[in-house]
């Protein structure tokens, strides 16, 4: 496991290691089983971003479940661009299921919030959030995550299917931009 690593032009230093990662991932997997007994949840995942959380937490939920990806992008570099896009639509059935969103990052929140409202409007049973990882000190949404498995820094990071313009989705841990 490195300390630092550089993509591109820029020098990256570790943040999360891979241990830490699998603690939370696992503990988020086993509050979901525990509050879906007797439910068949549908896990939504954001692409591309959630590619790699929603392999591993999926894998750790015991209770039986159905999985569909959506893509939205709000960010070009290493700056929110602030303009939230659906490039995949939903074109899933959600009337009477447990719906469970799941994000890699929530930064300001525009991304989860527009598929809310996307969303709610398919009448579905319920509906919650499982993020990954939670920018605080940037969010200006008003709406609650469900599941999270850690909050971090509010600095540009990548790995764990988070990306620096393309690269760094598959490091197995997350690491912070050193330099801007
Ligand atoms: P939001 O709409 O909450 O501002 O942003 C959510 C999306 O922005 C995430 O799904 C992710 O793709 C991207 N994003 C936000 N913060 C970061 C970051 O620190 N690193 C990377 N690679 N992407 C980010």
């Amino acid at each position: 496991m490195k300390e630092t690593i550089r993509i591109k032009d820029k020098l990256f230093r570790l943040l999360v290691p891979k241990k830490e990662i699998d603690q939370a991932v696992e503990r988020v997997a086993r509050e979901i089983s525990l509050d879906y007994e007797g439910k068949e949840p549908l896990f939504l995942c954001i692409l591309n971003g959630s590619f790699i959380f929603a392999a591993d937490l999926l894998r750790k939920i015991t209770v039986p479940c159905t999985v569909s990806f959506v893509k939205c992008s709000s960010y070009s570099g290493t700056r929110s661009t602030q303009y939230v896009r659906n490039l995949i639509g939903l074109n899933e059935d959600l009337v009477n299921r447990d719906v469970i969103i799941v994000e890699d990052i929530i930064d300001t929140g525009l991304t989860v919030s527009n598929l809310l409202k996307d969303i709610r409007k398919k009448d579905p049973a319920s509906l919650r959030i499982a993020a990954f990882s939670f920018k605080k000190e940037a969010f200006m949404a008003d709406f609650k995550i469900d599941y999270l498995c850690m909050e971090v820094p509010d600095r540009f990071i990548v790995g764990y299917g988070l990306d620096y313009d393309g690269f760094g989705r598959n490091l197995g841990e997350i690491y912070q931009l050193a330099t801007e």
